[in-house]
């Protein structure tokens, strides 16, 4: 077995590369496939980061506009799109070239080429120069996701965009329709809105961000009627056409127009794929289920027992993190360890203005159980901070189990909810209660301060904000 792979990982996005390193730091004999010139995946080339570079582009530019408010008057900002464009892309860069070194310093041995199985224990990487066959003991598959379409789309049309198209910002667009009110169709349409497009947004379901709840999602969607020219809910494209004076869309629902309106840009936004469909895959005994996704244990492990499965194309949720973490429950249970991947909290976190992030139970999922909650919340009108910074559209909302005490989930939106979440990950995953959140010192004036702020809501002791003790 020496000379013999002891891991093969297929594919280098979050899932693939953490496995890949963790696999090396414990001493295996390690190679990374992907197409890429370095590891990165979706996530880096062309999803998380170069999406949350633009996006805080857009939070400054939005956030020199409301300066006026304070009595600071910037000029409108003059975009030098090619610049900007440069920006992202040299971020990227210097990040995917950083792992590529790390995948050297841990002597990773990194394949620019894409994988084929040709049994349980063979993979065949076709390269630039060639085709390998590579064998190992075990094999990770982590080729992650593609975007989603819909039916009736003009095919070829360089003005149908998806996530990855309108990411790399060929144009400023002066009319923009996103089509799907997720997680890609606010984020991106939050850039879109901020360089100047006239953005307006479709969604089939009646609301933004179906799953999350509502009472965060209504803080975003007040700034966003703002900042959009239109929020179409429980509306769907029924017919999309080339014209000469762009893509002339027919809508059919509550929300939308009834005469067909014409956008320069469309971006579809209305979900992703999972990438199962690798060559060969046949040739071993892993298997799909019905939404396409392949089929693992807690251990990640597949139905063939030498294939691990992780990432966006081992099931929902999507997210980077999670990813990486089941790449370290997979390489774990490689190895040997008694490993499963059992999180109490996976974070979510949607990186518009403000923020909306949750993690664990969310109020709605406990109302469809049917299972007894209480619910506190901290309205970041009464929150010190907030004020000083004019941001006052926030929410922090503890999901607490009324029988333990226990902190079950958190939601917060607001300006940074993404990084105050992760105090309620650690919270539901140490099995935090109520009162240890408010009994921990916070730093005072911050944002953190609304997590203890809504543990004292519960208690019915908020120093900045009177709600009645609980009976
Ligand atoms: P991926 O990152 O999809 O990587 C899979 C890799 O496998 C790709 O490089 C692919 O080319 C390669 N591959 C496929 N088939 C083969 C083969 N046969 N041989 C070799 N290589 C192969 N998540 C977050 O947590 N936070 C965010 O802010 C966030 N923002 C996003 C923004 C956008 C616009 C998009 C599209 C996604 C975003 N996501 C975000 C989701 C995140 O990108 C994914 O959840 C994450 O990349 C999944 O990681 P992965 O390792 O499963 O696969
Ligand atoms: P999504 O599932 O978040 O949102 C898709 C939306 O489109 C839904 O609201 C859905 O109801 C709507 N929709 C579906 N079909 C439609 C139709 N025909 N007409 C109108 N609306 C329709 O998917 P996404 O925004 O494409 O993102 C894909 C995934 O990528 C996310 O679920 C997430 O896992 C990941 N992602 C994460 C982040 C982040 O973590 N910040 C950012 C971007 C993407």
């Amino acid at each position: 077995m020496s000379d013999e792979t002891q891991l093969a990982v297929i594919g280098g996005g979050p899932g693939g590369y953490a496995a890949a390193f963790l696999a090396a730091d414990l001493g295996m004999k390690v190679a990374l496939v992907d197409p890429e010139a370095n590891p990165g995946g979706v996530c880096l080339y062309r999803g998380c980061i170069p999406s949350k570079a633009l996006l805080h582009v857009a939070k400054l530019i939005e956030e020199s506009r409301q300066a006026a408010n304070w009595g600071v008057k910037f000029s409108d900002p003059k975009i030098d799109v090619e610049k900007l464009r440069g920006w992202k892309e040299g971020v990227v860069t210097k990040l995917t070239g950083g792992l590529g070194q790390l995948a050297k310093q841990r002597s990773v041995r990194y394949l620019r080429g894409t994988a084929s199985f040709v049994n349980s224990n063979t993979v065949s990487v076709k390269t630039a120069s060639g085709e390998e066959k590579l064998e190992f003991r075990h094999a990770i598959l982590a080729t992650g996701s593609r975007p989603a379409t819909i039916p009736g789309v003009p095919a070829g049309n360089g003005n149908v965009l998806d996530s990855t198209s309108a990411l790399e910002l060929a144009s400023v667009p002066k009319t923009m329709l996103v089509v799907g009110g997720g997680y890609i169709g606010l984020e991106l349409g939050t850039v879109y809105a901020a360089l100047g497009s006239k953005v307006s947004v479709v969604e089939m379901t009646d609301g933004l961000i179906p799953g999350c709840d509502r009472d965060l999602v209504a803080v975003l969607a007040k700034r966003l009627e703002k900042i959009f020219d239109s929020i179409m809910l429980k509306t769907k494209v029924v017919e999309m056409k080339e014209t000469d004076k762009g893509l002339r869309v027919k809508f059919e629902g509550e929300g939308g127009p009834q005469n067909a309106q014409t956008y320069e840009k469309v971006l579809i936004a209305v979900g992703r794929k999972p990438n199962s469909d690798v060559p060969g895959l046949e040739n071993t005994r892993v298997i799909t289920n019905s939404r396409g996704f392949i089929q693992v244990n807690a251990q990640r492990q597949t139905a063939d027992s030498s294939i691990y499965a992780i990432g966006d194309v081992a099931g929902e949720p999507m997210l980077a993190h999670k990813a990486s973490h089941e790449g370290r429950t997979a390489v774990e249970a490689a190895s040997g360890r008694n490993v499963a991947f059992e999180p109490r909290a996976i974070p979510a976190v949607i990186f518009t203005d403000p923020e909306i992030a949750w993690a664990g139970l969310t109020e709605t999922e406990a109302r469809g159980q049917n299972r007894p909650i209480h619910v506190a919340k901290f309205p970041w009108g009464a929150s010190g901070r907030a004020l000083t910074l004019d941001r006052t559209d926030g929410l922090t909302k503890l999901i607490i189990d009324p029988e333990t005490e226990q902190v079950l989930g958190m939601g917060i939106v607001g300006a940074g909810a993404g990084e105050l979440i992760a105090e309620g990950v650690l919270a539901i995953e140490m099995a935090a209660l109520a009162s240890d959140l408010e009994l921990t010192i916070h730093p005072h004036p911050t944002l953190s301060e609304t997590v203890m702020q809504a543990a004292e809501v519960f208690s019915g002791t908020a120093t900045d904000f009177y709600r009645p003790r609980r009976k």
